[in-house]
């Protein structure tokens, strides 16, 4: 049997969206998108970490032009005790404590943390990599990259998910294709979500209390939207690299979890779902 792997859900800053921009038919009131950075315990392996979040590296990242104009679109909240670095404290781990780091995709609000992470080797579909390395200064802004938060040995401590071992993920799972085994005794299975970037990863494991968890990036942004089949504002899809892409993965999300109801589908920026799994905990 696979290693359970402990999942903690940790809210490392946020920004402020139009709910109706990210769900059709929301709200027009802005409400909170936290970044969500995913903490797991390997029993043998020790700290893997599944994003960053945001870290203050976005503040230098964002002080030229024409990066300024990603904080002024995205203005980013960060209190200190919401650090990356003081939450993970919060575990008795240091930064360097982190063996692994897989990036689900290489958005600035995900991966602004890696710089921190001195001790790790990271993990990407080959895709995204490729797309954010080809990707011009202007056309990679526009697209939410930021290439100043990668470490400047980012390449040489990378591995792609795509090299891993391939597993079959199952019947509910068809359609995602194989996963890959990103550690080679079936704990964490990678799943190709394109459509908001080239090749967004997702994840999938079993969690501390032994439920199937996929983490989903931003293949969606709220519970509402895989449950529902509710697509963001046909303007929030100017930011996605593959609208038609996008749209099938959703569609695909809302199948998977009408087809396995004990599926955990958790999103990266998902304030309801996040507070109702660590809320979960230990209840299963
Ligand atoms: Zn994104």
């Amino acid at each position: 049997m696979p290693p359970r792997l402990t999942v903690h859900l940790l809210a490392v800053g946020h920004c402020r969206h139009v709910e109706r921009m990210a769900l059709r038919g929301g709200r027009l009131r802005t409400i909170v998108f936290p970044s969500i950075a995913v903490l797991l315990l390997h029993p043998q392996r020790g700290a893997i970490l599944y994003d960053t979040g945001y870290a203050d590296h976005f503040t230098a990242a964002t002080r030229p032009f024409p990066e300024r104009l990603h904080r002024w679109l995205t203005p980013m909240t960060l209190p200190p005790a919401a650090t990356l670095v003081q939450q993970l404290a919060g575990f008795g781990l240091a930064p360097a404590d982190v063996h692994t780091c897989l990036i689900s995709h290489f958005h600035a609000d995900h991966i602004a943390g890696l710089k921190d992470l001195t001790g790790a080797r990271f993990v990407a579909l080959r895709a995204d990599h490729a797309a954010m390395r080809s990707a011009s200064r202007l056309g990679g802004l526009r697209r939410g990259m930021l290439p100043a938060l990668l470490p400047s040995d980012f390449d040489a401590r990378l591995a792609f998910a795509d090299d891993a071992p391939q597993r079959d993920l199952g019947v509910a799972f068809r359609a995602f294709g194989s996963g890959h085994d990103l550690f080679g005794d079936g704990s964490a299975l990678a799943v190709a979500l394109p459509g908001h970037t080239p090749g967004q990863m997702g994840l999938r494991l079993r969690d501390q209390d032994d439920r199937e968890v996929l983490l989903c990036a931003d293949a969606c942004w709220s519970a509402a939207a895989w449950r529902e089949h509710r697509p963001p504002s046909r303007l929030a899809g100017l930011i996605m690299h593959d609208w038609g892409r996008y749209r099938r993965t959703l569609q695909q999300l809302h199948e998977l979890g009408r087809a396995d109801a004990s599926l955990v589908i958790l999103p990266s920026h998902c304030e309801a779902s996040r507070l109702d799994y660590e809320r979960r905990r230990g209840s299963a």
